[in-house]
């Protein structure tokens, strides 16, 4: 319903609208309460050799569940806390967090940790990194960062100069959801990544359809060329498993071996598998 606001214009006025603002603001203001009271958690999702199976790591995923039950995808809040400044408390909170359970886990084993835009082009983020790894005790080569491409494109390419800072550290850094967006292959020029994470979308086409397939074929042909590692995300069924082998792709990440599971569950997880000597798919964990 438009309705005349005697200003000589015409404006919606929509109780719809009111609402969704409302809604939006009960959503920051429970974010607010969260971050300062901790109450977002983190669950690990297993990163699996394509070979041979064995865990290599996992990577970090945040969970939030809102006072009301409501669970909030990090997709959503991590946004949220972007566009509220508060993204870098959060970071760096999800950050050490996920450095003080990996010192926890046998050495063998890393943890990747995703960061946003926000986060990387704040102030001494470098500097803030290594402060983590030396309070937690994690070796640098034990964690890596996530990157999307993201990343480069709201920002100047001073993101390269806080990634190469990131790389003196000894840290890890790979280029996550890749072929997603436009123009992931100057990115790849421009900065060696350590690894390149194919995004899920093709891993999930791949079976049947045969451009999908193509551009997998592609992307750990280029990744070999590179000497990179490359990882397929989103991993559900024995088939892409066997197909993703064949190329080559060198890792694996997908709820056909485990969904993201609570810290607590790892050494279990662990020592179960250690115990049958069997690093064949487990019956997934549920999300969390
Ligand atoms: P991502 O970094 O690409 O993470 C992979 C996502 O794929 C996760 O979703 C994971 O649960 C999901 N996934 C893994 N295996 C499968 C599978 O076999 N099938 C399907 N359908 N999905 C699978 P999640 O946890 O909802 O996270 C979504 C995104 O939110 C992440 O994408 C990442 O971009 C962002 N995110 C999550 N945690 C954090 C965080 O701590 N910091 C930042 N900055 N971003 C985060
Ligand atoms: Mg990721
Ligand atoms: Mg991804
Ligand atoms: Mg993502």
């Amino acid at each position: 319903q438009a309705k005349h606001d005697g200003g000589g214009c015409y404006r919606f006025y929509d109780t719809g609208l009111k609402q969704i603002a409302q809604e939006q603001r009960a959503l920051l203001r429970d974010l607010r309460e969260a971050i300062a009271e901790k109450n977002i958690v983190l669950a690990y999702q297993p990163i699996v050799d394509a070979q041979t199976l064995a865990i290599r790591g996992f990577e970090a995923l945040a969970r939030w569940r809102r006072p009301n039950g409501g669970s909030v995808s990090p997709d959503r809040f991590i946004r949220l806390a972007e566009e509220a400044g508060l993204i870098e408390e959060l970071g760096d909170w999800i950050l050490g967090h996920a450095c003080a359970e990996a010192a926890t886990w046998p050495e063998m084993l890393k943890v990747a940790v995703n960061i946003s835009v926000g986060q990387l082009g704040g102030r001494g983020f470098i500097q803030r990194v290594a402060e983590t790894l030396r309070r937690t005790g994690l070796a640098p080569h034990r964690l890596e960062v996530e990157i999307t491409e993201s990343i480069f494109m709201d920002a100047d390419t001073s993101s390269f100069g806080v990634l190469e800072g990131l790389r003196d550290l000894g840290v890890g850094i790979a280029l996550d959801d890749f072929g997603r967006g436009f123009s992931s292959l100057g990115f790849l020029r421009g900065f060696a990544f350590s690894k390149i994470k194919m995004d899920m979308s093709f891993v999930r086409d791949m079976i049947h359809d045969r451009r999908s397939a193509a551009v997998v074929h592609a992307v750990v042909g280029l990744a070999a060329d590179l000497g990179v590692v490359v990882t397929a995300e989103g991993v559900e069924t024995l088939e892409q498993l066997d197909q993703l082998r064949r190329q080559g792709c060198t890792e694996i990440q997908g709820y056909l071996f485990s969904r993201a599971m609570p810290g607590e569950r790892i050494p279990h997880l662990l020592e179960e598998l250690r115990r049958s000597g069997s690093v064949e798919p487990d019956a997934p964990a549920d999300d969390y």
